[in-house]
């Protein structure tokens, strides 16, 4: 593993554009559950009540996926940024990051501090809630108040529109705007990580290929295997916190 740490962090001192694509795995290192995991959410509540479709057609399926997105919410609210995260945010502020391409929905790379351009959110996120009529944006603090005191679905004050937090749902379409982006700077890096996913997911799935074929290489770092450990130049198994700690320690050690 050290000189897996060692290498890693040579081609980002070497490489012009560096792409980082973070999943599930670097969220649940700041205590965030995996949804999707055995004892996660989806064993308490039935998917199909959440499909998008469902959630514009009925009052009921908006109450429910309200109950959900709370109890969701509450571990996300308190999570913070771990040495993965920060390691991230440290290569931007050395100009070592073209961008971080993100499947989770928790905000947490905003928070360790890497700015709003660099940060491509796939799956949207919870941090805010929109207004599915008008496109309003709220503080999902605010709206979160708001069900506190007794709403059970909160509407927009300017239209009435039914609001939702910012993410991706089942059955809604990818956000057309970060794909396009996603994909681009996939084909345009020369260095692609991933951390923290098992790569199973579409769209994103495809992201490591397209950097593949634009002869990037390609480092994947996740505690299980993946179904593209064959076709990575690298590959480290294990926890992402340390691991990227020890990247960018390296990193440092030598342009300094
Ligand atoms: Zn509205």
């Amino acid at each position: 593993m050290e000189e897996g740490i060692r290498q890693v962090a040579q081609w980002i001192i070497h490489a012009k554009k560096t792409v980082i694509f973070a999943g599930a795995g670097l969220s649940t290192e700041s205590g965030i559950p995996d949804f999707r995991s055995p004892g996660g959410v989806w064993e308490k509540y039935n998917p199909e009540d959440f499909y998008f479709q469902n959630f514009i057609a009925s009052e009921a399926s908006r109450e429910k996926y309200w109950r959900m997105a709370t109890e969701m919410y509450g571990p996300i609210k308190k999570a913070q940024p771990n040495p993965a995260h920060l390691a991230i945010a440290e290569l931007e502020r050395m100009a070592k990051l073209d961008c971080v391409i993100t499947q989770n929905i928790d905000g947490l790379h905003h928070k360790a501090g890497n700015s709003e351009e660099k940060i491509i959110e796939l799956h949207g996120t919870a941090t805010y809630v929109t207004c599915l009529n008008c496109k309003k944006r709220y503080d999902r603090d605010e709206i979160q108040e708001r069900l506190r005191r007794g709403a059970k679905v909160p509407y927009c004050d300017d239209c009435g529109g039914p609001l939702k937090p910012a993410t991706i749902s089942f059955g809604q379409s990818m956000p057309e705007r970060e794909t396009e982006e996603a994909y681009q700077r996939s084909s345009a890096c020369d260095l692609f990580i991933v951390i923290g996913s098992s790569l199973v997911v579409q769209p994103a799935a495809s992201m490591p290929l397209v950097a593949k074929r634009s002869r990037a290489k390609l480092v994947i770092i996740n505690r299980d295997p993946t179904p593209y450990d064959e076709m990575a130049d690298l590959v480290i198994h294990g926890q992402a916190g340390p691991i990227m700690a020890g990247i960018l320690n390296d990193v440092k050690k030598d342009l300094s």
